[in-house]
């Protein structure tokens, strides 16, 4: 495992697997029946309004950040792409060609990241993103996806995680971790498999894989904190790719295996990494993927901007040096799956002035943002859709610019990756950091945690 960090969407490409047929697409003909019963399961009341209901009214278009930053080519509006896909699987009664799911797979995974923003402005509230999951859960029924997802999907089924980290390279990063933070924060642990406590918390596999000083940052927080908590040897990847490629079975995988370490290990909560997707699937997919009544998860799952507004802003457990806040300027992203569809945009920005001396919002912000143009797993689908994302970035890019900020909060992996690269290609002059990041710079270490110069 390299110390050195990788920066950009290559740190998030799912690990190749050693098999390439094991990702290969299946030879046609196409399975009419699976398709058909895809699209009966998903036939209810809402699917059948929002089908029949659309005004071809437009009002969705401004609202899509492919439509903006490609000259309002009408083929890029949200009511549009969902006709040419769902739209049609329904009107053929799912009598389709491999050529026609080629073409849709153009569409569902490169011209939109489900950012749900378009159902904000339709007056009806048809839920695009929901519409446009069933076409991905078509095309994948027929092995029909980008590769990258494809990887992904691999490797939970072999590791039970998306990169196939292996269960001694994720304990060892743990231990390593803790022994180099100790050396900052006296009697810091990473406790493994510790029954009982109030949070056991789970990370994105590129952690341990690429930014192994994430889950150090973390540990130096939570050891402030004083907080009763551990990681589980199993169970410990909240991500979920495999929620991006439509594939709800697989997708099944990743969260049965936390919410069970969870129970296992009588956690109170868990407490998910600064991630939007892994938040989304744990919280609120993850339940229906199970069959779990009411869709609530077994254990509640709490994202790590909750926990640091707890902390900070609400019962003040950690204390920032005001000498250390963030003079630069600095804005921040709302990830989709945080901010929109996870509703804590304002505890984000709450965060964000009680560690910067001068944040500026984007225009438009709060639920209201642009998708930084990565999500919907664009990011782990890999280099062949890199150009477009970049070209569907700009939206994003000019609202960044705009603020004059310097520094660039982003509470995801996912928007991380995406605004460094947007940052290089748009040459914005920001540099990207996540909460854990700057509030281990910022808090004030308690005289009992300071290490002494002997050690101790
Ligand atoms: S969900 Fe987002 S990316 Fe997809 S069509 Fe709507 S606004 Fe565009
Ligand atoms: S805003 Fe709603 S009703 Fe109007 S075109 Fe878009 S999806 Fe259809």
């Amino acid at each position: 495992m390299s110390e050195q960090a990788q920066t950009g969407a290559e740190a998030t490409e799912a690990k190749p697997t050693e098999d390439p047929k094991a990702v290969e697409a299946p030879a046609a003909p196409v399975d009419t029946k699976k398709i058909q019963q895809i699209l009966a399961a998903n036939n209810g009341a809402r699917m059948r309004s929002w089908l029949n209901i659309c005004a071809h009214c437009g009002l969705c278009a401004e609202s899509c950040f492919f439509y903006l930053a490609h000259d309002k080519d009408p083929k890029l509006s949200p009511a549009y792409k969902v006709k040419v896909t769902t739209g049609e699987l329904y009107k053929r009664k799912g009598k389709v060609d491999r050529a026609w799911l080629e073409e849709a797979h153009e569409v569902i995974w490169g011209q939109c990241t489900m950012c749900r923003r378009c159902s904000m402005f339709c007056p009806f509230g048809i839920d695009i993103a929901t519409m446009i999951g069933v076409s991905r859960a078509v095309c994948n029924s027929q092995g029909v996806l980008p590769e990258g997802l494809a990887r992904a999907k691999q490797n939970i089924i072999e590791s039970g995680n998306q990169m196939a980290v292996s269960e001694e390279d994720w304990t060892e990063t743990c231990d390593w971790m803790a022994e180099e933070y100790a050396e900052e924060i006296a009697g810091l642990e990473i406790p493994i498999d510790k029954k009982g406590v109030k949070y056991m918390y789970t990370v994105n596999p590129r952690e341990p894989a690429f930014y192994p000083q994430d889950l150090g940052q973390m540990a130096q927080i939570l050891h402030v904190a004083e907080e009763s908590w551990t990681v589980p040897r199993q169970g410990w990847d909240g991500t979920n790719l495999a929620m991006f490629a439509g594939d709800a079975a697989v997708a099944a995988i990743p969260v049965r295996n936390m919410y069970q370490a969870a129970i296992d290990l009588e956690a109170e909560q868990i407490l998910m990494t600064e991630c939007g997707h892994a938040y989304r699937s744990g919280a609120f997919e993850g339940p229906y993927w199970l069959g779990l009544p009411g869709g609530r998860p077994p254990v509640p799952v709490k994202h790590a901007v909750q926990l640091f507004w707890e902390y900070i802003v609400r019962d003040g457990r950690i204390k920032i040096d005001p000498a250390k806040m963030i003079t630069e300027p600095a804005t921040l992203q709302d990830p989709c799956n945080v901010s929109r569809n996870g509703g804590l945009w304002q505890m984000m920005r709450d965060l964000a002035r009680a560690l910067c001396t001068d944040f500026r919002d984007m225009d438009p912000n709060c639920e209201y943002n642009h998708c930084c143009g990565g999500g919907g797993g664009f990011i782990p689908m890999g280099a062949e859709f890199k150009a477009r994302r970049m070209q569907s970035g700009r939206i994003k890019a000019e609202q960044i610019k705009a603020t004059g900020a310097k520094i660039m909060i982003s509470p995801c992996h996912n928007c991380f990756d995406q605004l460094n690269d947007l940052n290089k290609e748009y040459e914005l002059g920001i540099k990207v950091l996540s909460f854990k990041e700057i509030i281990t710079e910022c808090m004030i270490i308690p005289e009992k945690f300071i290490v002494s110069d002997n050690g101790d």
